[in-house]
């Protein structure tokens, strides 16, 4: 029997589910144009991951010299390794330009030039004239970008009267019969009461899934409920398998360390005490890049070569480079070290992993942010009533690889793409569909299950065996002998959500429960990342196949889509990456070998 729930219901014409910066953007367009909108989120906005964005959001303004959005969008497919969908690249890096723009009017502190234009610093892939030199193209406030971001735009929401729902969690979509959603049901974590919040459009902007792996630089709040979401409505998710890692995240805490650590002249060693990397790497050795260090360190994880008591990580060094250059040029990364991994970098070497740092996949949309209910008769048919935007989305611009600071730039653009929209499809003041009885049902018997499991595994177990299989299994370095196994692991973990224990029923909420609810989300993250990589049977951005050493456009240029059923079951199918731009004046970027 289910417990008896009051349900408080809501009437908006938008709701937004998350307030990271693609949530905000987003809501404070949809107010902004007069639609009555609320947004819902499980942590108070300023606590989104995008707070942690550092290094800054790119546009081709041309501040510190010559630059141009058709530079930006070569830029962008080639780092995608055309997987990405032209058009909408098009969009991104074109509207980049008056989106920072309209950041900086709503009174972003960004960092300044000596003649007081927005500052902007050098980025791993941003290049002058289609690859020819670096560029200074990402606008950045300090390092602490996303933080500034986040509150420029949170006050603006509260300017147009949006209306916040903090400490909400949103459990499941409303959708109709007739495969329309309707809204959303919702938790206060406060109190335990449920909310059906209804409106004639949801927008999705949950932020991405880096904790279904051991070691991620996101936030504990990264478990990619709206994917999660999307997947119990049966609706596929797009590209899974690119998973985007950094070599050096503190192990245990996944909290970055920069490459510039090794810039200065750090390296990194295994449990022989060996500089492995000149093995792999012996020009570039420590300061190859970054997809070659990771898959070296996993390579000698996995040959028994790791540190400490489980064998399962790699040390950097820095002691040798004294307390002066330390203090003077790696201020942060000393003080990160200290907090994060309990260690005196200035005496002890750093233990590090390859962390996931960005999930490329999500939910796929168009350019203008509707969510597409792919089928062989419409590869871009888009389902009613639902939006996605931010990491949880894949519209898709970031392909198979993402760039540094396209990601904050995704945020903003396709946020304010979504009010544009929105304004287009939603008639202000058209009357809603009428409450449904038993439309909280799905999200309510989930919530009961959840409440009353009375099994032997603790959530924790579980969610550390989760991890462990896909860092292990759906890492940098895949073969098809690691993939299958990876099959065979997370679907074993699968099964033992049948055996979850809650380990306090008494109360009326707590945080056992809140994880368990994340769990069985970043679950279904999980299940179709590993079933997608193990598809793939090439190499390409992020997913580089062992087994398939060389990019094949003839047979693989094209979007992997993973269904997924309550039993666990993952569907795979595919649909055709876009190879159009969206206006005749640039055109589509033919594919090439990719070399920096
Ligand atoms: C350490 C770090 C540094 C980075 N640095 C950069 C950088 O310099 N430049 C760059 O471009 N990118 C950077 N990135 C990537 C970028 O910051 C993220 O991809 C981006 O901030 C994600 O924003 P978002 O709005 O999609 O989601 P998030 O900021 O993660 O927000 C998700 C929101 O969804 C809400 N939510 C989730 N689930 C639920 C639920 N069930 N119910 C209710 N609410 C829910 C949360 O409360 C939250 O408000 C970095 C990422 C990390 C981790």
């Amino acid at each position: 029997m289910g417990k008896t729930y009051q349900i408080i219901d809501h009437k908006y014409e938008v709701i937004v589910i998350g307030a990271g910066g693609a949530g905000l953007r987003a809501t404070l367009g949809m107010a902004e144009s007069g639609l009555k909108t609320a947004c819902i989120t499980k942590v108070f906005p300023t606590r989104s991951h995008t707070v942690a964005a550092q290094g800054g959001i790119s546009a081709a303004l041309g501040n510190m010299s010559e630059d141009h959005w058709e530079w930006h969008m070569y830029d962008t497919v080639k780092g995608a390794d055309w997987l990405g969908d032209q058009d909408a690249i098009e969009y991104m890096c074109r509207e980049a330009v008056p989106s920072i723009i309209e950041l900086e009017h709503y009174g972003m502190p960004f960092s300044r030039t000596e003649d007081g234009k927005i500052y902007q610093r050098p980025f791993g892939g941003h290049m002058r004239n289609f690859g020819e030199a670096p560029v200074q193209r990402a606008c950045a406030a300090a390092d602490r970008t996303g933080h500034a971001m986040l509150h420029t735009l949170y006050q603006q929401a509260l300017k147009y009267n949006a209306e916040f729902y903090i400490e909400y969690f949103a459990l499941d979509l409303i959708i109709s019969t007739d495969g329309i959603c309707e809204g959303v049901v919702a938790w206060n974590l406060d109190d335990g009461t449920i909310h059906v919040f209804r409106a004639h459009l949801i927008v999705l902007a949950t932020g991405g899934y880096g904790r279904s792996y051991f070691s991620c630089t996101s936030a504990h709040t990264c478990t990619g409920d709206g994917n999660a979401m999307i997947a119990r409505a049966g609706l596929p998710l797009q590209d899974l398998e690119f998973v985007q890692f950094h070599p050096t995240g503190i192990y245990g805490s996944g909290c970055l360390i920069t490459e510039g650590a090794r810039g200065e002249g750090g390296y990194l060693t295994n449990s022989e005490g060996e500089r492995f990397m000149e093995r792999y790497a012996p020009t570039a050795r420590d300061l190859a890049s970054r997809d070659i260090v990771s898959r070296s360190m996993t390579m000698e994880i996995r040959d028994k070569r790791g540190v400490g008591p489980e064998s399962d990580h790699i040390f950097l060094h820095l002691e040798h480079l004294g307390a002066e250059v330390l203090n003077n040029r790696l201020p942060g990364i000393t003080e990160s070290a200290k907090i994060f991994a309990g260690i005196d970098c200035t005496k002890e070497p750093i233990p590090v992993i390859p962390t996931v740092h960005y999930n490329m996949g999500g939910i796929p949309t168009n350019y203008m942010t509707e969510v597409l209910k792919p089928n062989p008769g419409n590869p871009d048919e888009v389902a009613s009533g639902l939006m996605a935007v931010g990491e949880c989305s894949a519209a898709s611009v970031h392909g198979a690889n993402r760039l540094g600071t396209n990601s904050l730039l995704d945020l903003v653009v396709f946020g304010r793409a979504a009010g544009i929209q929105a304004k287009k499809l939603v008639k202000p003041g058209e009357p809603l569909r009428p409450y449904r009885k038993g439309c909280t049902d799905v999200a309510l018997d989930r919530l009961d299950r959840l409440r009353n499991a009375n099994g032997s595994t603790k959530t924790s177990e579980l969610r550390l065996s989760m991890q462990r299989a896909m860092q292990n299994n759906a890492a940098v370095f895949r073969t098809s002998e690691v993939l299958t196994e990876g099959i065979k692991n997370i679907d074993e973990v699968w099964r033992g959500l049948a055996d979850i224990q809650l380990s306090d029923r008494s109360m009326i909420w707590n945080s056992d429960l809140v994880e368990s609810l994340e769990l069985e989300n970043l679950m279904i993250n999980a299940k179709i990342t590993m079933y997608s990589a193990e598809a793939r049977k090439e190499s390409r951005g992020a997913h580089a196949h062992e087994d398939f050493p060389d990019r094949n456009d003839k047979d693989w240029m094209k979007h992997t889509l993973g269904w997924i059923n309550e039993n666990g079951e993952v569907k795979i199918g595919y649909r055709p990456v876009h190879t159009h731009t969206l206006t005749n004046e640039v055109d589509y970027i033919e594919p090439k070998e990719r070399i920096y």
